[in-house]
């Protein structure tokens, strides 16, 4: 059993109470290896902004979850050293699907667990959730739970329709689970190909433009729950910039769509206080990679693409932490 608190992460508990309070949003952002983790850091160490480091069931996989762990505990020790003084990181398992996952990673040190029982019945969702915080709480640990299904793909998780969140339902399932956060389901949707052209109209650039966010949904859940912390899942905008430069440089990304920033920052302002984003990331990397190889075919040492793919990913975090999610500057 290690905790947490060795390692100088932090749980949600504070950052969620002053982003909600402060109307601006956490980041979450996946990283599955070594650049992703120090883009994220670098970002956040320059810009000050409290970060969420996220593991999905498929970065376990690929990377393992022990090199993971001791990953997050450097990502704390290389802030510091980038002058961040008292760094607010934590360590968030990403879509947790079982008791048993979420406990082995409370035991090894993660912050904060998502358990996801979105896919079960009402009852089912509440007894599993029940049990995870029951765990999760002995040892400081905060969790999320999932009310609503989002459509898309991400890694294991893969859903054909949405299913919105019912106001109705949220504090039962709150009151009788413990949850500390709720992930909602308000037209956000997972990966890079959020909506169908079908769903969508098209800007004068010929880009789909996607359905708006359910606000209204969003505005009901905060009234009957005041204050308490909500997630939104699958909150890439998919930056046309990068599809462009994808496409251009031999990828084949066709109609791929996100959610707009506006829509984004608009939320953050609410009582929406963590938002997660992973394709936006992916996105970037591919495409300062693809360029690289395009340009550069006698090059082969992995640090000539890897090098500029992580800038281009830091950037882009920077720009979200301060354009969209308001985060900077609120962990000096
Ligand atoms: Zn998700």
């Amino acid at each position: 059993m290690v905790s947490y608190k060795e390692l100088g992460l932090v749980n949600t508990r504070e950052m969620f109470k002053a982003a909600v309070d402060g109307g601006y949003a956490i980041p979450a952002f996946n990283f599955n290896n070594m650049e992703q983790m120090q883009a994220i850091v670098q970002a956040c160490a320059e810009t000050k902004s409290p970060v969420i480091l996220q593991v999905s069931s498929g970065a376990r996989k690929y990377a393992n979850q022990t090199l993971l762990r001791y990953m997050a505990q450097g990502a704390v020790e290389y802030a510091k050293e980038l002058g961040w003084e008292r760094p607010q990181i934590c360590l968030h398992l990403d879509h947790g699907d079982t008791y048993e996952l979420c406990k082995s990673c409370v035991d090894m040190g993660f912050s904060s667990v998502m358990i996801d029982g979105s896919s079960k019945s009402f009852d089912e969702n509440i007894e599993l959730t029940k049990r995870v915080v029951e765990y999760a709480h002995q040892y400081d640990v905060v969790v999320e739970g999932e009310l609503g299904v989002l459509a898309g793909i991400e890694d294991d998780v893969c859903a054909e329709k949405s299913n919105y969140t019912r106001p109705e339902d949220v504090i039962e399932f709150v009151n009788r689970t413990g949850v500390d956060s709720l992930a909602i389901s308000i037209g956000t949707s997972h990966g890079a190909f959020k909506f169908t052209p079908a769903q969508c109209t098209r800007d004068a650039n010929g880009h789909l433009v996607p359905p708006p966010l359910r606000f209204d949904i969003l505005h009901e859940i905060e009234k009957k729950l005041p204050g308490f912390p909500i997630v939104l899942h699958g909150s890439s905008s998919v930056p046309q910039e990068f599809v462009e430069i994808i496409n251009s440089n031999g990828g084949a990304l066709k109609d791929s769509v996100g959610i707009p920033e506006e829509q984004l920052r608009e939320a953050s302002k609410s009582a929406v206080c963590k938002i997660n984003i992973d394709s936006d990331g992916r996105l970037a990397m591919t495409a300062a990679i693809r360029k690289f190889m395009v340009e550069s075919p006698d090059k082969f040492d992995p640090r000539q693409y890897l090098g500029p793919a992580r800038e281009s990913l830091k950037q882009l975090y920077i720009h979200k932490v301060k354009e969209v999610l308001g985060s900077a500057g609120h962990a000096e």
